[in-house]
């Protein structure tokens, strides 16, 4: 029977697949040992892409939404309408009138993320808004601000270091985020194993933990706080680097003035770490001979996610941590994503702002807590028609339900998605992409992430059906009929545009091939060449090994002056509001409860519970509380309760648990799915609550406008009787 080495494309990991195929149809898929990053490692999502594949759920032909119920319709039909109409209303209502979203699949395929490029500028639209406002943009517009470009992202070198420091992630879960960790467990212990440490710092004791040497308990939003004392503390113990790696910086002298005001002592009680464990920990980490500290949704996700990032990234400067190996680094992937996105879309902040808060754009987006305002508010620029691409902005953006309502009121709108999910239940047009196995895969971004440089393109394992288009398929042909998709590279848009006068297309393998071969490593097209290409990548379906991560700063530092800013202005002065809170109700021990969220091995944001495999057994959606707050408000095992925050309340069951820190609650986040019940059968029978009914969309990253999904004050009313 063929198999076929194919490479995950679910999460961040890039795990290799062995895909064996028989008379068209997949009969297993397990690890891949060869494979040159993950090394045999999978997590439960990846055999169930087979589930995936053959759902009956996943839509197969575009699908119109009538008074009558969703109907076929073929793609031709589809796609002249969906063109029409949009064109239409940019036309008569000005071209911010159509508002775009682009879910976190956008960034896990080189068909999807290339043409999303070409798409954006064919819209035009200043109403854009992405995932990264969900997470990610914290720690982008931290390295923007110190590296001068939001893609010069460090990653931990988990392979070589001594001292790991974790804040608010956890990669037994989410197998590494922001940074790509293939075979995350033999990684992570492997730093035990030689010695070294790994601590986890996080109000949930999470399934890292069990990998790790300690954990602390912190109060929810508390890590700028921390990061601040940590400083304090480098500074008072002259525990800083005054290497050359100084040297290369500006702004150390304004940090340590910053942080002179927050010794650990004064921040203990509100993060709920003591300050000798402060003390203790940064004396440690200063002093292992090589360490890095990593944040992730913890530290992003809160009011504070820019300035606790920035801090992160600091504290591995300051103790010469920086671009050195074991330290933080920046991977050098074979397709330089970064110099591409510098040319095609700059570092940009505030450019314009939302027009109805006056939230900033960040690298042409606008956070998406914005997006059901803008379309609820009447006046120019208000937005009427709506694309959403592999996105569920209904169940991922705070306030979700506020969202939910809005869509309802678009004139228009289509969603490019294999499902009618919570979200795309009101487009008026759903166009499926095909399954992903149908189609080619290579990591654009994500070996831009990576922990160790590797490089690997998958050809389809499947036919896809005829007539079926792939994403990149639908993204072209859609932004051809709204003006032209415009990628940018000069010889890839006149070929597009000499091509769909010819009525054909050009194939984004084709664009990934010029990209691999005028990237750093390419053969440049020289023949005999050693360098790569497509074709050579065709010859090592397990991938190619391009060593361990390189020093790299002089490329990657693109400030005016070459060197790291240590205390960028805009974040400086979002310290004032860190004072703030330490004498603020949420950072004292007996405030509100505060929610956080949670994640599962066998769940992937909102849209994998459609797999019985993933969903089948003990119920995943319950609401942790401590046992001593559990005791607190007369609550017990599996009573059903009413968890109720500013915006919105759920039915939970209460699970008591001290893995979660006192005074914290958590639930699982992409739950919801009452919604979509009728066409994510398998989703719908296990719908549990949808925690953004809960989080707050006035809540916010003060800097970046990314959602303070977690921190959120919240109150637990009693239902009845316990179930369990
Ligand atoms: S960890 Fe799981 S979902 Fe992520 S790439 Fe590996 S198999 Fe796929």
């Amino acid at each position: 029977m063929p198999v076929h080495a194919r490479t995950c494309h679910l999460c961040e990991a890039m795990c290799g697949l062995l895909v064996t195929v028989e008379n068209g149809r997949i009969e297993e898929i397990r690890g891949d040992d060869a494979d040159v990053f993950s090394r045999g490692h999978v997590c439960p999502k990846g055999p169930a892409l087979r589930e995936l594949h053959e759902d009956p759920d996943r839509l197969r032909h575009p699908m119109r939404r009538t008074a009558g119920g969703w109907q076929e319709v073929s793609w031709d039909a589809a796609l002249s309408e969906a063109g029409e109409r949009l064109f239409a209303l940019q036309r008569e209502h000005g071209r911010d009138s159509v508002g775009l979203y682009f879910g976190n699949p956008a960034v896990h395929g080189h068909g999807i993320a290339l043409a999303a490029q070409g798409f954006m500028r064919a819209l035009h639209t200043r109403n854009r808004f992405d995932a990264n406002s969900q997470d990610a943009n914290p720690k982008l517009f931290a390295c923007m601000a110190m590296y001068g470009d939001q893609l010069s992202l460090t990653v931990p070198d988990v392979d070589r270091t001594d001292f790991l420091l974790i804040l608010g992630a956890n990669p037994a879960a989410s197998n590494g985020s922001l940074m790509s960790l293939g075979d995350v467990r033999g990684r992570l212990t492997a730093v035990r194993e030689r010695g070294g440490r790994v601590v986890l710092i996080d109000p949930r004791r999470t399934e890292t933990a069990a990998w790790c040497d300690e954990h602390h308990f912190i109060r929810p939003g508390g890590d700028a706080a921390l990061l601040l004392a940590m400083h304090h503390v480098l500074f008072d113990e002259r525990l800083a680097c005054e290497g050359p790696l100084v040297d290369g910086t500006r702004g150390l002298a304004d940090l340590q003035a910053i942080a002179a005001a927050f010794p650990p002592e004064r921040v203990a009680g509100a993060v709920g770490i003591d300050a000798a464990t402060i003390r203790a920990l940064t004396r440690a980490f200063a002093r292992a001979p090589r360490a890095v500290a990593y944040g992730r949704c913890g530290t992003c996700q809160n009011e504070f996610g820019a300035t606790a990032s920035w801090l992160i990234e600091a504290l591995n400067v300051v103790t010469g941590n920086f671009d050195r190996a074991g330290g933080a680094m920046f991977p050098s992937p074979a397709v330089d994503l970064a110099r591409i996105a510098r040319k095609l879309v700059g570092n940009s902040f505030a450019r314009w702002r939302s027009r109805v808060r006056g939230l900033p754009e960040f690298s042409g987006a606008l956070p998406a807590a914005a997006i059901a305002e803008e379309i609820e508010t009447p006046g120019d620029g208000q937005i009427r028609g709506f694309v959403c691409v592999a996105g569920n902005p209904v169940l991922s953006v705070p306030n979700g339900p506020r969202l939910d309502r809005a869509l309802g009121r678009l004139e228009f709108m289509v969603a490019i998605d294999p499902y009618i999910n919570e979200t795309a239940r009101h487009a008026h047009l759903v166009l499926p992409p095909t399954s992903a196995l149908e189609r080619s895969h290579f990591d654009l971004v994500l070996h831009g992430l990576q922990v160790r440089n590797t490089v690997r393109y998958s050809p389809p394992v499947l036919e896809p059906p005829d007539g079926a288009l792939s994403d990149w398929d639908i993204l072209y042909e859609l932004g051809m009929r709204l003006g032209g998709m415009r990628l940018g590279l000069p010889v890839v848009d006149r070929a597009a545009r000499l091509l769909w006068r010819a009525g054909l297309r050009p194939s984004a393998d084709r664009v990934l091939d010029l990209l691999l071969r005028m990237g750093p490593l390419g053969d440049h097209f020289r023949p005999g060449h050693a360098g790569l290409s497509l074709a050579r990548l065709r010859e090592a379906p397990h991938g190619i090994d391009l060593g361990a991560l390189a020093p790299s700063r002089a490329a990657r530092v693109r400030t005016d002056d070459g060197k790291v800013d240590l205390a960028p202005d805009v974040l400086r002065g979002d310290v004032a509001r860190v004072e703030r809170w330490l004498g603020s109700r949420a950072a004292i021990l007996d405030g509100p409860l505060l929610l956080i969220g949670r994640r599962h091995l066998r769940s992937n944001n909102s849209w994998m519970h459609n797999c019985h495999s993933l969903v089948k057994g003990p119920d995943r959606a319950g609401l942790r509380v401590h046992p001593d707050d559990a005791r607190r408000l007369h609550l017990s095992d599996g009573q059903r309760v009413r968890v109720r925050s500013r915006t919105g309340a759920v039915e939970a069951q209460v699970e008591p648990s001290d893995e979660v820190m006192p005074g914290v609650v958590s639930l699982p986040h992409g739950y919801g799915h009452e919604l979509a019940a009728a066409t994510l059968r398998i989703a719908g029978a296990v719908p549990g609550p949808n925690v953004n009914a809960l989080t707050d969309d006035a809540r916010l990253d003060a800097v970046t406008g990314t959602a303070a999904l977690n921190g959120v004050p919240v109150t637990i009313e009693p239902l009845g009787s316990p179930t369990a």
